[in-house]
């Protein structure tokens, strides 16, 4: 699990997050859901370690890690733009990472090869970025991912660059993919029927506060106020 301890991150006078706490529980599917600038993208680099702290504490599981380098955090993010190494193939996309990381080749293989069978990308190993459409892309940058096999999975808006038909195939891949990993997600997006489709919880933020946290249901059936209300589409 993950525990964001009365985070705060200010940028000079102005705190984009204000002693913000949340708690994301092993195995949980949690999206972050607001407008645009309330803080959705600072909170998350702030748990992969992105971000400098001004006060408060980051825990992942029982450990505290505020001032851990993002490389020793046991998480892997997935990024808006997905930039794609471009002179290099599908498979090299995918092993780049691990062999850097000095992982024996064969291993290597084994990890590369099951991402690319979950992610539909077996297909097209050999191919440059370049002749892969966006979804295909994205499937690369999620399997660079995924090949890192940590427990923590942090997105940031991944499929905001999609069109309406691949977001949706992606959604449903994400699900089995969370059903098959039993990995933590953090998941942020202003969409909220990407919310609502994806999340076990979704937290609610404003302004570098959250407003509610709950499963789907219960933000939309007893928000707390009228901002979740009318954010999530339920205000009468
Ligand atoms: P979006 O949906 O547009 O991506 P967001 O919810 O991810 O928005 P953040 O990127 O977390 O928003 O930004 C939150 C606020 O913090 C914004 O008002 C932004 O301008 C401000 N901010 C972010 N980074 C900095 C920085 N380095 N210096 C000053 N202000 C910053
Ligand atoms: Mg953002």
């Amino acid at each position: 699990n993950i525990s964001v301890r009365d985070m705060t991150i200010a940028f000079g006078a102005r705190r984009v997050l204000d002693t913000l706490s949340l708690e994301v529980k092993a195995g949980e599917f949690l999206v972050l859901l607001g407008p645009s600038g309330c803080g959705k993208s600072t909170l998350l680099h702030t748990i992969a370690g992105l971000m400098d702290v001004t006060e408060g504490e980051i825990w992942i599981g029982d450990k505290n890690v505020t001032w851990e380098e993002p490389s020793d955090r046991g998480l892997a993010m997935v990024f808006q733009s997905y930039a794609l190494y471009p002179r290099m193939s599908v498979r090299q996309n995918l092993s780049f990472g691990l062999k850097v990381a000095g992982l024996p080749k064969d291993e290597i293989n084994r990890r590369v090869d099951a991402a690319a069978e979950l992610l539909k990308l077996t297909e097209l190993m050999e191919r440059l970025p370049a002749a892969l459409s966006g979804g295909q892309r994205q499937r690369v940058a999620i399997g660079r991912a995924l090949v890192r096999q940590v427990g923590v999975f942090l997105f940031d808006e991944p499929l905001s660059n999609l069109d309406a038909q691949l977001r949706t195939d992606l959604r449903v891949e994400l699900k089995r993919l969370h059903a098959r990993l039993k990995s933590t997600m953090v998941y942020v997006t202003h969409d909220q029927v990407e919310a609502m489709t994806l999340a076990d919880r979704i937290a609610i933020m404003k302004d570098g506060i959250i407003q509610q946290i709950g499963t789907p249901y219960e933000v939309y059936r007893q928000p707390v106020n009228r901002f979740v209300a009318t954010f999530i589409g339920a205000a009468k």
